[in-house]
């Protein structure tokens, strides 16, 4: 079966008692067993009953199931946010005294989780130019557990060479992990690539507009005991388990996901094209052909670009004109909603963080970032051009 199929018609775990069509939200704690061995079986995973929801529920297990079988991975674990899964999955491999190596360049709550968060427990967190081989094999160390990197930075929309930090990650015995956000893991063969372990905000394109927080953890296998310490250790221990509701609803995103995303990504290129031909702006967006990382993007990611794209503006109050001037576009955080969505991500998502941290990471002052929606794209550029005439001083 293609992606598209299976993405329907993966069987549930088990057969609904009623053959109900859609699966089920088993809003539930706790499970009855019919005796003591049941029980003894299901809390020792000698059998896969369900016990309690903050480890086991039928409605997370089953998107976890048709996720598994798209990837064709050994584990897939849903997490409560993406926040969530890169948590656990970091920590699964991470440990006082070990060291990851990153970019610079990260979305910033995993920015503040690496250099903040986990540098309290004695993990230390290097950050380099991954698209620099040179520089990060000269950061790794044996005790080096993890090269961490975001397939398409955000918003700096950076991609490095995806096969060559495998080679140096595994040089060390560490894992790449692989932060896939920003292109649905339907397109990309991450086990090809040598990701050892995915990691997605499932908030974004699974959730089917924007309907709910989720993330995703799928493990290849490739790494010794890592889906035991994911799913036996962290999933339990921290209790970040997915919610049975957000699973219905990225159940039914998943169903749509290609539909939607082909939709979105024409659109993004289209606008993108159309808005690199004003001489006013800069347009990023690796779909474009001339775009820097353009024939690597296509290359790794099965011809894939993503719906997000950025401007930049002459000036930070430049910005600030065409984020108030937007009538149809929403002023909104978040990615690959129906809707499509702007934000000044330097005085928002990185407002909290030090302007020399800023201009350390290159989040610079005058980018726009753009997640392009479902809507028709005449009717989207319609609004961005004029948004931008009122920003830059035409049309005054
Ligand atoms: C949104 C996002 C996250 C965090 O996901 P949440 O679901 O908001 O916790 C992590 N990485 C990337 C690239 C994201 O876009």
């Amino acid at each position: 079966m293609k992606f598209q199929t299976k993405a329907i018609h993966t069987p549930y775990p088990r057969k609904d008692a009623y053959g109900a069509l859609a699966m089920p939200v088993y809003h539930c704690c706790a499970y009855e067993f019919p005796d003591h061995q049941a029980m003894i079986d299901s809390f020792t995973q000698q059998s896969d009953d369900p016990d309690y929801s903050r480890v086991t529920n039928p409605t997370v297990i089953n998107l976890e199931g048709i996720i598994r079988n798209l990837a064709d991975a050994k584990e897939v674990v849903a997490f409560s946010s993406g926040m969530a899964a890169i948590s656990a999955a970091v920590m699964a491999v991470a440990a006082a005294g070990k060291r990851i190596v990153t970019s610079k360049h990260l979305f910033g709550n995993t920015f503040l989780l690496l250099t903040r968060t986990l540098k309290r427990f004695g993990v230390e967190t290097v950050l380099v130019d991954l698209t620099n081989p040179e520089e990060v094999k000269a950061a790794l160390t044996p005790d080096t557990c993890c090269i961490y990197l975001e397939t398409i930075t955000n918003p700096q929309m950076e991609v490095a060479d995806v096969r060559v930090l495998s080679e140096l990650a595994h040089s060390v015995g560490a894992a790449l992990i692989a932060d896939t956000t920003m292109i649905p893991f339907l397109y990309v063969d991450s086990r090809s690539l040598g990701i050892d372990v995915e990691i997605l905000s499932s908030t974004k394109y699974l959730s089917g507009g924007a309907t709910s927080l989720g993330g995703i953890v799928i493990d290849y296998g490739s790494i010794e005991g890592f889906s035991d310490a994911l799913r036996k250790d962290l999933l339990m221990n921290l209790g970040a388990y997915m919610t049975p509701h957000a699973a219905y609803m990225q159940t039914l995103g998943l169903e749509t996901l290609d539909a939607r995303y082909s939709v979105q990504e024409a659109n993004a290129l289209n606008i993108a094209l159309e808005l690199s031909e004003r001489d006013d702006i800069e347009v990023c967006y690796p779909g474009l052909p001339d775009n820097p990382y353009h024939t690597l993007c296509r290359d790794q990611y099965g011809g894939r670009f993503g719906c997000m794209l950025t401007l930049t503006l002459p000036s930070e109050e430049a910005c600030f004109r065409f984020i108030d001037e937007l009538q149809l576009v929403k002023r909104a955080t978040n990615l690959f909603d129906n809707k499509t969505l702007a934000i000044h991500p330097h005085s928002t998502i990185f407002g909290t963080i030090d302007r020399e941290t800023r201009s350390r990471m290159d989040v610079s002052e005058r980018l726009i970032r753009l997640s392009i929606g479902l809507e028709d794209a005449e009717d989207i550029l319609a609004d961005l051009n004029r948004a931008i005439d009122m920003a830059v001083g035409k049309n005054e």
